[in-house]
């Protein structure tokens, strides 16, 4: 199962309410906050409560929390109004591609066109 917290990682803060975030939603598996430098309108981030540095690290011991993760974007999509118009979930895996948090999280954009490849 891995670690379920790792020092001085700042999701893992976040999770425990240790860092003060823009939270949208939580249970005892996933928590949603919005990003504190938004790339977009709407811009939100949501995460394992358990500490996984990246899709790299999951196992099929975690489908269930995989599948609420998704869930969870679905229905914050819907609720801030991204249904209609459509939105992008993005999980950055690796210095290439640009993840500089190490605890795996899933971006999800909207509010405005987005470009196609992204950059
Ligand atoms: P990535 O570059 O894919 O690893 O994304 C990390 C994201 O976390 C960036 O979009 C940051 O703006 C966001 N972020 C970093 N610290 C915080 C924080 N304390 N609260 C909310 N979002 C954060």
């Amino acid at each position: 199962m891995g670690v379920l917290r790792l020092s001085g990682c700042i999701f893992c803060a976040i999770a425990a309410g240790e860092i003060k975030s823009q939270l949208l939603y939580e249970d005892d598996q996933v928590l949603a906050f919005r990003d504190i430098n938004p790339a977009a309108p709407v811009h939100f981030l949501v995460i394992p409560r358990r500490h996984i540095a990246s899709v790299l690290d999951l196992d099929p011991g975690d489908a269930d929390l995989v599948a609420q993760i998704h869930v969870v974007i679905g229905k914050l999509a819907a609720d801030l109004g991204l249904a209609d118009m459509g939105f992008r979930v993005v999980v950055n895996t690796g210095e290439v591609a640009g993840q500089t948090v190490g605890h795996l999280h899933y971006h999800v954009l909207g509010g405005r066109e987005l470009g196609w490849p992204p950059g």
